[in-house]
């Protein structure tokens, strides 16, 4: 296990007062916060390498490409890719996801196929599908949850046929915090020759993830949630997919040769790569990764687990306070009584909490439960069980105001 107090010390966000109370930090479901060393790799980038990265002979940009390379094979390393080739850099999930239903889109949905999604998804893993459904005259199928937020898997069974093309599902939900069986996800759509992306932006923080392992066809997560800065996120795609995928965008970097009759690509992956990539970003998403391989990210999932399993516990003898789901996976979705999510999370911000309050991003979801919003509570490396008992503390000091 860590020294919590030590990787507390690399977070300097963490030491700030707001209202004249310690900062307690349970918006990482949105974002997390970045350690010293990310935002140093930033700084250090732009005042002694800075240059634009591929196109350069002079040294400064060798030294850049060399670490935007080193990233590529650092992510690589991290998710346990084969090839760098199957490491696309995006601006984050949303991107990454965007790109697909473009590019794969383009290739392979024809009027009437069929593409699925769950009923668990962020809206990024939704409206870039409803688009193409309707540029494609295509139709989006939704596999249906129980109550308690778990996916029903012979109804997904059943939604599969000979017209779907593509099985879009999140790791872990950014609501309820269900952790998806999507081994088995991934199977059943595989044994109907279908591909599989699985949405990873709230997995990857918190999980050892492999997707060799996983042996899913597309995987997605953006960076600020992963410690790195914003801006910069990952598409993972097996070759077999990507080179017979067209670019998504054009430009700068994706070409081989071009004329003004005709322009070949590039190799992988550059071919998904048009214009200058945010270096600095991929040098510094590397470096919040290194930073979580040298914490472990088995203690990382244990540490989350633990708080989270101690949050639900303590949370759960509020009187009124209703929670979403029971997942232990650093996500906590609630409601007190019939205080409106919004005074809770307006009143907790007042003594120091930020919590997210409102859809979520999920409003088919929020749907499905029959509600318009929650308090959403989530966890990062660095949270304390101290914190957590100061949450309760405020939701108690906030429902006695409501009486
Ligand atoms: N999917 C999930 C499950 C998420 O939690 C989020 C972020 N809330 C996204 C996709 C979108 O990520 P980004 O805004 O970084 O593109």
């Amino acid at each position: 296990m860590y020294d919590i107090n030590q990787v507390r010390a690399d977070f300097p966000i963490l030491a700030r007062q707001i209202y004249g109370h310690p900062l307690i930090y349970l918006d990482n479901a949105a974002t997390t916060q970045k350690p010293r060393q990310v935002v140093e790799a930033m700084v250090d980038e732009y005042y002694n390498v800075n240059a634009n990265v591929h196109r350069g002979v002079h040294y400064l940009s060798q030294q850049a490409t060399d670490l935007h390379e080193a990233s590529r094979e650092t992510v690589r390393q991290f998710i346990h890719a084969k090839s760098t080739n199957e490491i696309l850099f995006t601006r984050g999930t949303t991107e990454s996801i965007n790109l697909l239903a473009f590019s794969f889109g383009e290739a392979f949905i024809h009027a009437g196929d069929e593409i699925i999604v769950s009923t668990l998804e962020h809206h990024s893993n939704i409206v870039p599908w409803q688009m193409l459904c309707q540029r494609k005259g295509s139709v989006l199928k939704v596999i249906p949850m129980s109550d308690d937020g778990h996916l029903d898997l012979e109804a997904y069974e059943q939604l599969l046929s000979e017209k779907t093309r593509l099985v879009c599902c999140t790791h872990v939900s950014n609501v309820l915090g269900t952790l998806n069986p999507v081994q088995d996800i991934i199977r059943i759509a595989h044994e109907h020759d279908v591909p599989v992306l699985i949405d990873g932006a709230q997995s990857v923080p918190h999980m050892p993830v492999d997707v060799t392992a996983l042996d899913c066809d597309f995987f997605a997560f953006s960076g600020h949630k992963v410690y790195g800065p914003t801006g910069v996120g990952v598409l993972y795609g097996k070759e077999n997919w990507l080179d017979r995928m067209p670019p998504y965008q054009g430009g700068g970097e994706m070409i081989k040769n071009v004329t003004f009759e005709h322009t070949t690509y590039n190799t992988l992956p550059y071919k998904f790569e048009a214009g200058t990539p945010d270096y600095v970003a991929t040098h510094a998403l590397a470096t919040a990764l290194d930073y979580l391989s040298a914490l472990g990210m088995e203690n990382v999932h244990t540490h989350e687990q633990e708080l989270t399993r101690y949050a639900l516990q303590r949370l759960s003898k509020i009187e009124g306070l209703h929670i979403y789901g029971h997942s232990p996976n650093s996500v906590i979705s609630f409601q007190v009584g019939n205080i409106h999510h919004l005074d809770l999370g307006t009143l907790l911000d007042r003594l120091g909490i930020a919590v997210r309050t409102g859809h979520h991003c999920a409003e088919p979801l929020m749907r499905r439960l029959g509600i318009e919003g929650t308090v959403r509570a989530s966890f990062a490396l660095y949270n304390t069980q101290k914190e957590v008992d100061a949450l309760v503390e405020g939701i108690q000091r906030v429902a006695k105001m409501f009486g």
